[in-house]
């Protein structure tokens, strides 16, 4: 993945704004930047483009959205900044977060209408951080419903889309202006395209391991549940151009995802009152304070599972989700009327589980306190039939990255901005802070489509002469 000098690049064709991944961002950007009269090109690795825009929930959070305001949710971009800050403790860049705070709903909305992206709201519970219900999605919930909408809509824009395309190397001046990208293809063979912009839109590098091991440890040894073409190479590229990284230990954990099926359950079932026990059949943290840092959490119990623990009540926020029914439909929900017979069912041992049950109860009761600090007032309390689902903690998306200004131009680590690169969702640093607790639910794909967008905007401007 090496920088080459512009000097031995040679290329027959030359694009103004050249885009590499066809995930989120890069379609976002690709939108954005041919509606700014740009001629655009987007390089994807894949024959198929996926992502891990297909492999997520495809949901994005957005404050003062026509939706929310339809369903009389009271939001501001400031809150929504407030949420991105209080869950990263104050560690992230504040200015960035009051901008995909700003840009959030104008995104969401210019997708939905400008570009026939079809979302609704989701309602029912709250996900760990969010003050506002405002979680905007596909009708399934699916990653794969929101990666085809923004193919079709890149196909209605005209945008060429050149898959099976590697991104192996750059060429750039000594002043870190990126001439050409050189392309290589299934087969082998190598070809080079000419740019006068460069949008780095190719993710984080949670599918090398090497890179895993040597930013974030703690999580080398959970699986990986993200894109596994996504290598790092923008964060290669950006250093050796010269630009600044940032909060490189930081990540999208997941502390339930079904074991064996590999999908995440949505943590709404524990934001409502459900509850995750261990082979024990103990509870060994607050579930409330977020999926993300429950990973590590989860990977640290016995076998490395944990069960989430709930009831038929609880279960109907999930079965708005794609993702929960197919765990139901393969046959990876438990069911039970007792909580013997859960146990049973699961595994588990049934003393200690009624034991951690009925402390539960006591806890929603209010008549005891809990060890982890978790508050159950206020939710109902279990009632039969009972549901269980085995899962494991995993790595969904690394958050450190390229540092970007507003533009979501690349920067150097003095803030001067590399000439003509920019970049945007899993390739530059997120909103999440230095470690695994700052992430906030819906912080990946807003930082796609929100960087995205501007990098796009940008971009045009500046290859049309506008900047
Ligand atoms: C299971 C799961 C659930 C998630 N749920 C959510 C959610 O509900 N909400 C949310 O906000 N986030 C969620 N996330 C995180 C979200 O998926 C990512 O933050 C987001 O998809 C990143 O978008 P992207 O465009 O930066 O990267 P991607 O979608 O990964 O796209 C990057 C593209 O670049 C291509 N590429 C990589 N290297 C090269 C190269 N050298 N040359 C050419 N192409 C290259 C890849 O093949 C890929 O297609 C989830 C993640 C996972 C794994």
């Amino acid at each position: 993945m090496p920088v080459l000098p512009a000097s031995d690049a040679r290329f027959d064709h030359k694009v103004e704004v050249l885009v590499i991944g066809a995930g989120a961002c890069g379609l976002t950007a690709a939108l954005a930047a041919g509606e700014g009269g740009a001629e655009v090109l987007v390089l994807e690795r894949d024959e198929t483009p996926t992502g891990s825009t297909t492999l997520s929930t495809g949901l994005i959070p957005a404050a003062g959205t026509r939706l929310q305001r339809a369903a009389g949710i009271d939001d501001s971009p400031e809150q929504l900044a407030a949420d991105f800050i209080g869950k990263a403790k104050g560690k992230t860049d504040e200015k960035m977060a009051r901008l995909m705070g700003r840009v959030s709903a104008p995104t969401v909305e210019w997708l939905m209408e400008r570009h026939g992206v079809e979302m609704n709201l989701v309602t029912g519970f709250l996900y760990p951080g969010h003050s506002r219900l405002r979680m905007h999605g596909t009708p399934n919930r699916t990653g794969q419903e929101l990666e085809a909408a923004l193919l079709a809509a890149a196909g209605r824009a005209e945008i060429d889309i050149l898959t099976g395309a590697l991104a192996s190397d750059l060429y750039a001046t000594p002043e870190g202006r990126v001439v050409a990208v050189r392309v290589t293809r299934p087969d082998g063979k190598q070809e080079t395209v000419g740019c006068e912009a460069l949008v780095l839109a190719c993710s984080g590098f949670g599918g090398n391991r090497d890179m895993v091991r040597d930013f974030i440890p703690e999580i080398a040894e959970a699986e990986y549940w993200g894109h596994v073409g996504n290598k790092g190479d923008a964060v290669k590229w950006g250093m050796a151009l010269g630009a600044a990284t940032a909060d490189m230990g930081s990540y999208q954990g997941h502390g339930a995802v079904a074991t064996p099926h590999g999908n995440p359950i949505v943590w709404g079932v524990l934001m409502e009152g459900g509850i995750q026990v261990n082979a024990l059949g103990e509870r060994f943290s607050d579930e409330t304070l977020g999926y993300s840092e429950q990973a590590v959490v989860v990977v640290k119990q016995p076998g490395h599972v944990a069960w989430n623990i709930y009831d038929e009540q609880r279960e109907k926020t999930a079965l708005q989700f794609t993702d929960y029914r197919e765990v139901l439909s393969l046959g990876g929900i438990r069911r039970a009327n007792t909580i013997a017979e859960l146990a049973r069912e699961c595994g588990l041992p049934a003393d200690a589980l009624g034991r951690t049950i009925a402390a539960v109860e006591e806890m929603r009761a209010g008549h005891a306190k809990d060890t982890y600090g978790r508050d159950f007032t206020g939710k109902p309390p279990f009632a039969p039939p009972y549901c269980a689902v085995k899962v494991t903690g995993a790595l969904f998306h690394t958050q450190g990255g390229l540092v970007v200004d507003e533009d979501a131009r690349v920067l150097r680590p003095d803030g001067r901005a590399l000439p003509n690169l920019f970049a945007g969702g899993g390739a530059a640093r997120g909103l999440s802070g230095p470690s695994r607790w700052g992430y906030l639910a819906g912080a990946g794909l807003l930082t796609a489509t929100g960087f995205g967008r501007l990098a796009g905007i940008a971009a045009a401007k500046q290859v049309r002469g506008g900047a």
